[in-house]
């Protein structure tokens, strides 16, 4: 499903390079639930970028489904960002003025989902991570762990092949983050591919593989 051959990534910093990839040769297949780890600045949200379709590789090849991403225009590849990925943030990312039922709505207005159904869908996509008591609930109501709840909501409303998750338990206690931990294990159990972001080791854990990053390269790839 992903497959990134020699992919590299530059920012030319002054009279300087800075390699964030450094040629990183990675496939995930269909339905992997794989923790990505190491230190900071090592290239970790730059390869995230690049495999939620944020990002193109400065050199390199990104195959998504067998489609190079590198030849899509931006609206092709928004287009494949959207239908294909959903993404969960350490800060959550809900827009404060609307409630979690409206957040989790946002992205089928996008899609041009007429109102109606996309409220219901909506709501069920909070009945599923536990909050339909909450739907009405502005995200300063609810607590970290329910925010980040209403995230994965979002993120899954589109019903996409693929999680990308940046730090999702990084702004959560420990009984939070196990509860965020424990819709991913069911997610994955359901054949979703989900691929995150961690710098904590119990919360790599909870992945079937673990891909350490430093200084832009893989170190080290372990499958359980
Ligand atoms: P991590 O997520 O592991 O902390 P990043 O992917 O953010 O690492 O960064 C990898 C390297 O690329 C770092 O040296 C960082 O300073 C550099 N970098 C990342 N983004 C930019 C940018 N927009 N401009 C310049 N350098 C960047
Ligand atoms: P739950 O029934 O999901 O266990 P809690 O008993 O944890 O909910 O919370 C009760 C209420 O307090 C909820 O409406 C929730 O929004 C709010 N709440 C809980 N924790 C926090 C927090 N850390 N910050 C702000 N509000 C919180």
């Amino acid at each position: 499903m992903i497959d990134l051959t020699d992919v590299t990534k530059t920012y030319v910093m002054g009279d300087s390079t800075v390699y964030a990839l450094a040629g990183v040769s990675l496939s995930i297949a269909e339905g992997e639930f794989a923790a990505i780890t190491g230190p900071s600045g090592s290239g970790k949200s730059t390869l995230m970028n690049i495999l939620g379709c944020l990002d193109r590789p400065t050199s390199g090849s990104y195959r998504l489904d067998g489609q190079e991403v590198a030849s899509l225009s931006d609206d092709q590849l928004a287009w494949t960002r959207n239908k294909k990925i959903g993404f969960v943030f350490q800060n959550f990312n809900l827009l404060t003025k609307l409630s979690a039922l409206q957040n989790v709505a946002l992205p089928l207005v996008y899609a041009g989902v007429e109102k109606t159904q996309r409220l219901e869908k909506a709501a069920q996509a909070l009945a599923r991570v536990g909050l339909e008591e909450r739907k009405h609930h502005l995200p300063t109501e609810l607590s970290g762990g329910q925010r980040q709840r209403v995230a994965i909501a979002r993120a899954l409303i589109n019903d996409p092949a693929i999680v990308i998750a940046d730090e999702p338990t990084g702004n959560l206690d420990t009984k939070s983050s196990l509860e965020i931990m424990d819709i991913f294990c069911r997610l994955h159990e359901q054949g979703r591919t989900i691929i995150m972001v961690t710098h904590e080791p119990d919360i790599a854990a909870y992945a079937k593989r673990v891909i350490h990053v430093r200084d832009g390269n893989i170190t080290r790839d372990e499958c359980k």
